[in-house]
């Protein structure tokens, strides 16, 4: 599973945990955890 990763310090994107401008990457937010929220705050709404 490969995760695009975001640059702390050029914003550029990047698969690899080190960016080609030589700073650390990190992931914007788990995709998991916020389609849960999604999903949830959809059904809540819905009812
Ligand atoms: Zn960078």
């Amino acid at each position: 599973m490969n995760l695009l990763r975001k640059c702390v310090s050029c914003g550029r994107y990047s698969l690899s945990a080190v960016c080609v401008c030589n700073s650390g990457t990190t992931t914007p937010h788990p995709p998991k955890f916020s389609l849960m929220r999604k999903y949830a705050r959809y059904r809540k709404s819905a009812r």
